[in-house]
């Protein structure tokens, strides 16, 4: 492993890590430390599953709706497969998370006896990235949500807002995907600040940083901002 896996040399790593720590801390000034509710490995797992490709709300109603239909992940592991759909209507795409979700269940079941995730506490962040992902609809994202929440591993979940804004800033590059920023952005994260970056980074882009209309006028990242620096020619 080295630091041109994700095309950057060690000099401008190390200077991006300064720029992310820089960023990190100006968010954290405007936003605080945030909170979020620690849900078991498992129940974040489905509830990740079901964030995918929707927002907040519509993910919230849909976990809500399947609690309250099966009383435990057993029951949603072994009932048909148009009870689990039709509980998580709200989350968009159930066709495909319904199923999905019953395959990471007996995926969990089958190789640990039991649907119960925690032995991921104790492997490395590879290790658990690799095991997460070798499930069939489990990708880096929901990967890294899951062991940075659950277990505190250094990962670093990217979602769209993460992606934007890290391609605003210039802490990635303009051609590295969502799915090739969460190496990137694991080497630049200030140290156990995982989770408090990546939750406020996604406060900026739905505050501040919008996908459209970005308001730098207030933005305190205005000089660390590569699209800011940018704006006179490309937004003339
Ligand atoms: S200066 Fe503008 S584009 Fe850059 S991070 Fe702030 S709001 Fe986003």
């Amino acid at each position: 492993m080295n630091s041109h896996d994700s095309g950057i040399d060690p000099e401008a790593t190390a200077s991006l890590r300064r720029k992310a720590s820089m960023i990190h801390n100006r968010l954290f000034k405007l936003y605080g430390e945030p909170h979020w509710t620690r849900l078991d490995g498992v129940s974040e797992l489905v509830s990740t599953i079901l964030s995918q490709n929707t927002n907040d709300g519509n993910r919230d109603l849909a976990y809500t709706r399947l609690r309250a239909r099966f009383a435990t992940w057993d029951q949603v592991r072994d009932s048909p497969t148009d009870s689990v759909i039709d509980a998580i209507r709200p989350a968009g795409l159930a066709n495909q998370k319904g199923p999905r979700i019953q395959v990471a269940l007996k995926r969990i079941t089958t190789e640990r006896g039991r649907l119960n995730i925690d032995f991921l506490a104790d492997l490395s962040v590879d290790a658990g990235m690799a095991w997460l992902t070798s499930i069939n609809g489990v990708g880096p994202k929901t990967a890294s949500i899951v062991l940075l929440f659950c277990y505190d591993k250094p990962a670093f979940p990217v979602d769209t807002h993460v992606h934007r804004l890290t391609g605003r800033l210039g802490l990635i590059g303009p051609t590295i995907t969502a799915d090739q920023a969460h190496d990137i952005m694991v080497k630049l994260c200030p140290d156990q600040q995982h989770a408090t970056f990546h939750i406020n980074i996604i406060r900026h882009g739905r505050e501040v940083c919008h996908a459209r209309s970005p308001e730098c006028d207030r933005c305190p990242l205005q000089d660390l901002c590569a699209h800011f620096s940018q704006k006179p020619t490309v937004d003339a």
